[in-house]
């Protein structure tokens, strides 16, 4: 493959589109046909096969996106993460994958692995050497996730790209966080990369999707499990995910520019403990961050002083609205205690070093002054309201 790709707002905005040769009109048309011509026909085409002419096109601008030969769309982040592991994974096979993972990709494995006979471990920590430590035998597999969710931890891709070389296994990516726009996983050695699309592809919290994208002939395993698994996305979907992308490169690059403003804004905060951004100098992993990614991406944490109650915190906001999903073009925030970790012990949290008063913040593309009086609207209601009570 050619190591010289148009611009990602040219691949956005063109890659993939599909001409409308009666009219003429400017974007692509939509096909929502099930039912296809299956004489003289080269290309026997049903939804379930992911070969609609949208699919296909769609799947062309994904690929492209991520410096991939092919990609395949899916109805959903996890139908793509489920598929791509279970491609790669068969009874009395191992797995390596990362110990800070997506909440639902964990409960995949722990849940569903074992009525596969799969085995898998999860790594002690993200160092290179921790990964290697895992690997037996029977492993096929390592998976990792980068930046990763709610602490922005950041896993070295080239490493490990290439621990899965020297041991001939697959290296898979959820490459979520960072979008395309930030990290392309494959041009470091990654074998297949995912996307929820769910969040920046789509980006307007108004469609569910995931995408996978690899070399022609990883893609081609894949599908053999997809179909028969059948987590195609229905075109009209297809369609609207099309449009979503043109405006990625957009989007993406200024929720960079704000959460990295933002961020600053918080350190320098007196009643801010901790921020957790890979963009930021004091981030443990900023130099690995900078090596791998071309921006640090919307998403951040940071912990409110002790005594600042999170949650009341939230009810304070009047722009940023407290949300469970991410990546819109609307700021949003979510206490992972009250939410995602919910579940978790106060001791399992401590372990994982998700605090009471941490709230993971989804930067949108507002005006950052305005996000920045939010926050401070919010902290002095909350301290005065703290007053009054003591
Ligand atoms: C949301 C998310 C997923 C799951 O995607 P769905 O589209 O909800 O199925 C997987 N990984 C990450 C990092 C996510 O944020």
């Amino acid at each position: 493959m050619s190591k010289s790709h148009p611009g990602i707002n040219t691949i956005c905005t063109h890659i993939g589109e599909l001409k409308d040769t009666q009219y003429k009109g400017a974007i692509s048309p939509l096909y929502m046909s099930t039912s296809y011509a299956f004489e003289d026909v080269e290309v026997k085409r049903y939804p379930r096969y992911f070969n609609t002419p949208n699919q296909v096109g769609l799947a062309k601008k994904i690929a492209a996106l991520e410096h991939g030969e092919a990609a395949l769309i899916f109805g959903s982040g996890m139908a793509a993460i489920s598929t791509a592991l279970l491609a790669f994974l068969k009874s009395g096979d191992h797995v390596v994958l990362q110990n800070t993972l997506y909440g639902g990709t964990s409960n995949l494995v722990v849940e569903e692995f074992e009525k596969f006979g799969i085995e898998y471990s999860f790594t002690e920590d993200l160092k290179p050497k921790s990964f290697v430590a895992q690997i037996k035998e029977n492993t096929k597999v390592i998976y990792i996730e980068t930046p990763s969710n709610p602490l922005l931890t950041i896993t070295d891709i080239k490493a490990v790209a290439e621990i899965a070389k020297t041991h001939n296994l697959v290296s898979m990516i959820d490459n979520t966080f960072a979008s395309p726009v930030n990290q392309n996983p494959i041009d470091f050695g990654i074998d297949v990369v995912i996307h929820s699309a769910t969040k920046y592809m789509g980006g307007h919290s108004d469609i569910l999707a995931g995408a996978v994208i690899a070399s022609e002939k990883h893609i081609d395993s894949i599908f053999q499990l997809a179909k028969n698994f059948g987590g195609s996305l229905s075109d009209y979907t297809v369609w609207l995910l099309e449009r979503s992308l043109k405006t990625m490169g957009l989007r993406v690059k200024a929720q960079n520019k704000n959460a990295k403003k933002l961020a600053r804004f918080l350190e320098a905060h007196e009643d801010v403990s901790q921020v957790y951004y890979p963009g930021l100098k004091s981030h443990p992993d900023y130099a690995l961050a900078k090596s791998q990614m071309h921006g640090f991406g919307g998403m951040l944490s940071f912990e409110l002083k002790e005594g600042l109650d999170a949650s009341q915190f939230q009810k304070e906001l009047k722009l940023i609205k407290p949300s469970m999903s991410l990546a819109g073009v609307e700021s949003t925030i979510l206490s992972p205690t009250l939410t995602s970790h919910a579940l978790l012990t106060p001791e399992e949290r401590e372990k994982q070093g998700i605090r009471d008063g941490l709230l993971r913040f989804s930067v949108g593309i507002e005006e950052r002054e305005d996000l920045r009086a939010d926050i401070e609207q919010a902290l002095k209601a909350l301290k005065a309201k703290e007053v009054t009570l003591s």
